[in-house]
């Protein structure tokens, strides 16, 4: 039965197709699938290292959750098949709720979050509520919590050098998140303060999301949202003249341009690549009500992204730029997984799980040779994609070719159009220094100290320590 599925495969390559069916072999020699392979526990324990990281990589698949892992896995690999992220040696569950606004000290659980208080909780180590960026909850939307430094400004003022990276606009929730403290994610440029009335420079506070970004000196800024930099600040530069002329930051706006930038020596990178988001990896397959969108023979097409890096141009860049003796952190987001599955758009869901998986790759080799350094890959909240049976209703469906050569069908059910978060809890997976403390049931403000560095434990008979 197993062999005859992986027989006809028709989509992978005719070299990986053989190896597939003599690993088929070997295995049914055994027996069954799964029980002839070796004992895993010499190896895992080698793999374990309580030393703290040099440098730490954080990749995030916005909405990223295991329905669509799956569904990408399977489109793009197969069902037998892997993505570098489904190798990695420790894997976690994570949990995501939030909290609502009220007058505390005791906040009401949101169990359903948004991208900002899941990223404050990594960043921060503090749950907060929905919309609210590295600041604590308080009484209501409008009214500002409590600033939270974050993982990244800690890094930054050991010594460190540090990286923020985002396929949307830089100033969304999630690399937000990383390096500034709003009470309204909406607050991204200078012109967009209308909930964040308090924030503003002319009022004495931090300023936009944009503005912050650069105040904090992070020194590599990659993303999409050139139009909130075009903005006037209170003051009446742009922030881009602002982040050139006051930070000294260095400009660029194509791939061409990025790879002309080849050390930190000039001083920061600010590369906005879009005026708003990026462009996914593939062209739109929305779903439709039943009988669906696509069909049993339908693929994803490339997308035209003129000349917009791809996320793991962006991460290379990014990890030739920061590398460094005394180590860097570096935040990676894939952030339109969530975009499109908001839009019940399989195809652009898909597509940006494989960008995801091609910046981990690049970072992976980085650690080839930098093995002092922790990779985590997770997300930041689940969303609704489900792998359904062939032919089921559900709200709106597509249905695509995938690498088997067999049809997969998916449906959106939240929402009578487009599809929202849900609040399941989400992968966790890591490989490094310290990469151990993601196993398990975790919560995203415990990620927030294992992406510090905890202190060293003592491992007991033969472990480094
Ligand atoms: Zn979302």
């Amino acid at each position: 039965m197993k062999l005859q599925s992986r027989a006809r495969r028709t989509l992978v390559s005719a070299g990986v197709a053989a190896a597939v069916l003599v690993s088929a072999v070997a295995a049914a020699a055994t027996g069954s699938f799964g029980g002839g392979t070796p004992d895993r526990s010499a190896g895992l324990a080698k793999q374990i290292d309580p030393d703290k990281p040099r440098n730490v990589i954080l990749l995030i698949g916005d909405g990223t959750d295991e329905s669509i892992i799956t569904a990408a896995r399977n489109y793009e690999k197969g069902a037998d098949g892997a993505f570098a992220l489904d190798r990695l040696p420790f894997v976690g569950d994570m949990t995501t709720h939030g909290l609502k606004v009220g007058p505390g000290p005791d906040y009401p659980i949101a169990y359903v979050s948004d991208s900002a208080p899941t990223a404050s909780a990594w960043s921060t180590g503090h749950k907060t509520v929905d919309g609210r960026v590295s600041q604590g909850p308080s009484t209501a939307d409008t009214v500002p919590g409590q600033d939270f430094r974050t993982v990244l400004m800690d890094w930054r003022d050991s010594g460190r050098r540090t990286g923020n990276v985002s396929t949307s606009e830089i100033t969304d929730a999630t690399p937000a998140a990383a390096a500034s403290n709003v009470n309204a994610r909406a607050c991204q440029g200078p012109a967009d303060m209308a909930n964040c009335v308090a924030a503003r420079k002319a009022n004495g506070g931090k300023g936009s999301i944009a503005e912050q970004l650069v105040d904090n000196e992070i020194d590599v800024i990659l993303g999409g949202g050139l139009n909130r930099y075009n903005q006037a600040t209170d003051a009446g530069p742009s922030v881009l003249d602002y982040a050139e002329d006051a930070k000294d930051y260095r400009f660029v706006s194509s791939a061409a341009g990025l790879d002309g930038i080849g050390s930190l020596g000039g001083g920061p990178v600010l590369g906005l690549f879009a005026p708003g988001n990026l462009t996914p990896r593939y062209s739109p397959l929305i779903a439709t009500p039943p009988p669906g969108a696509g069909g049993p023979t339908a693929r994803c097409s490339l997308a035209n992204r003129g000349t917009q890096p791809s996320l793991a141009a962006m991460t290379e860049k990014a990890i030739d730029l920061l590398d460094n003796r005394r180590g860097f952190f570096l935040q990676v987001e894939s952030a339109m997984v969530d975009k499109q599955e908001h839009a019940a758009d399989i195809c652009g869901a898909i597509g940006d799980v494989s960008e995801l998986d091609d910046a981990l790759e690049v970072a992976l080799d980085y650690r080839r040779h930098n093995p002092d350094t922790l990779i985590v890959v997770t997300s930041d909240h689940a969303h609704s994609t489900q792998i359904v049976p062939n032919g089921s209703s559900g709200r709106q469906t597509a249905t695509l070719l995938t690498a088997d050569g067999d049809p997969m069908s998916v449906a959106y059910s939240t929402q009578a159009v487009g599809s929202s978060h849900t609040g399941s809890t989400v992968r966790v997976a890591a490989v490094g220094p310290q990469a151990a403390n993601v196993t398990g049931l975790i919560d995203q403000t415990d990620l927030y100290w294992t992406l510090k560095g905890h202190k060293p434990s003592k491992l007991h008979g033969g472990g480094k320590h």
